[in-house]
């Protein structure tokens, strides 16, 4: 946790000085020029909407400044949002280190969420159908919602890429564009959603865990994943981590985790694996192989999880598969580079099911929001994921953290 005291003692003085509010007004009317707060929202007991918001932008490769912008004039369809926090994703780390994406100057942060102060008369409802109110709590997804079983792949395919997809639009004149920041700006026509029966930390991990339940939608087209399967999870990051958990939500118990890492094969266990394989502790492929079998009194697995970005790891993951047995390669969110496989043996002689899975439809978002109360109600600790937690002045540090890889999920949240 970084949070510090001194951000504790900021929060205190700002409450101490919006509770006094009233009476410094009336003793010295508004003639201070840098008046705070230029409109209250309209719902009683709210905390007062400021002129300016804060946004990190990325303005070179591997910097975040925290810059001011003036919030806003909000239009009819519009929606502000008082942002609570937002994950770190691996996409943010590429365009802090790289930027692949030719973005900047840019307003990273897509997995965000927070809290609704202030809608244009013409919002009624989420793209789900849900009312919407002011004191809601809300997240974006980057899919349209014209078309609910729409894939990224799709997107891509008909080149309509630069819709809503807050955290890595271009910059413009609003600039609150991205989820790293106070405020962020939903325009009009934007995806939205209504989660405020979800916890911080839970909405905080909604974006990633629709990866999963995508993944997971994908591996079920193949028939072969049952209650009863025997199921390799090859890679204990986040995303490894959170199949474990989609699959033992949906009453898999069989599973098997495959990682180099003893406290990530722990947590693994936490969050539903029965077993573990260390691959350290075995070497060759031969040796692996027979260890993920044992784990398996002596069966190989049914179906398989990809989830490294490595890929000879890729290449390894047919042999812990049965013949007939599913794979579902979900590991390369971005080109990892080439794996080599032998067709014949991985592939033909097996008659292994593949598919590979890519982001998500809108439809898996809903999906999403009932896992996560799924694993919170079956005690799943899903939420530890989040292992640190940053204020938006440590973005810098935050994004860091994330590319040393020596945390879980990253986060960024404002007090
Ligand atoms: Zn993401």
């Amino acid at each position: 946790m970084a949070v510090n005291e001194k951000d504790v003692e900021a929060i205190v003085k700002q409450i101490l000085t919006q509770m006094g509010g009233g009476a410094m007004n009336s003793a010295s009317p508004v003639s201070s020029g840098a008046a705070p707060f230029t409109s209250l929202s309209n719902m009683a007991g709210a905390a007062p909407i400021p002129a300016t918001a804060h946004v990190a932008m990325l303005v070179e490769k591997e910097r975040f400044e925290v810059k001011e912008f003036p919030i806003p004039p909000v239009g009819d369809g519009d929606i502000l949002v008082k942002v609570e926090g937002c994950g770190v994703c691996g996409t943010d780390a590429h365009e802090f280190k790289r930027d692949p994406f030719n973005l900047i100057p840019v307003a990273l942060g897509h997995e965000g969420t927070g809290e609704i102060v202030k809608m244009g008369k013409n919002v009624r409802k989420d793209s789900a159908g849900k009312d919407l109110h002011v004191g809601d709590k809300v997240v974006t997804c980057m899919i349209f919602k014209d078309d609910p079983d729409i894939t990224m792949f799709d997107l891509n395919k008909q080149n309509v890429g630069d819709s809503d997809v807050y955290g890595l639009l271009p910059d413009d004149d609003v600039h609150l564009n991205g989820w790293f920041s106070d405020y962020i700006l939903i325009r009009e026509g934007s995806t939205v959603f209504n989660v405020s029966d979800l916890d911080l930390d839970s909405r905080i991990l909604i974006e990633p865990s629709a990866v999963l339940v995508h993944a997971v939608e994908r591996a079920k087209t193949t028939g072969i994943l049952r209650f009863n399967s025997r199921v390799a999870v090859q890679g204990c990051g986040p995303i490894g981590l959170l199949c474990i958990a989609v699959l033992r939500t949906m009453g898999v118990e069989n599973i098997t985790a495959v990682d180099g890492n003893e406290q990530r094969l722990a947590f693994a266990k936490r969050l539903g694996a029965n077993q573990t394989v260390n691959f350290n502790d075995h070497k060759g492929i031969e040796a692996l192989t027979a260890a993920v079998k044992v784990s398996f009194d002596g069966h190989l697995a049914d179906f398989a999880f990809q989830c490294t970005g490595n890929p000879m790891a890729h290449a390894n993951i047919y042999k812990f598969i049965r013949n007939g047995g599913g794979l579902c390669e979900l590991g390369f969110f971005v080109n990892g580079g080439d794996a080599t496989i032998n067709p014949h043996f991985d592939l033909c002689s097996k008659e292994i099911n593949l598919v590979g899975s890519w982001v998500y439809t809108l439809r898996d978002y809903g999906t999403t929001f009932d896992f996560l109360k799924r694993a919170k109600g079956i005690g799943l600790p899903v939420t530890e994921l989040i292992t640190h937690k940053f204020p938006l002045n440590e973005i810098n540090e935050a994004l860091k953290t994330n590319l040393a890889m020596t945390g879980l999920k990253i986060a960024v949240v404002n007090s």
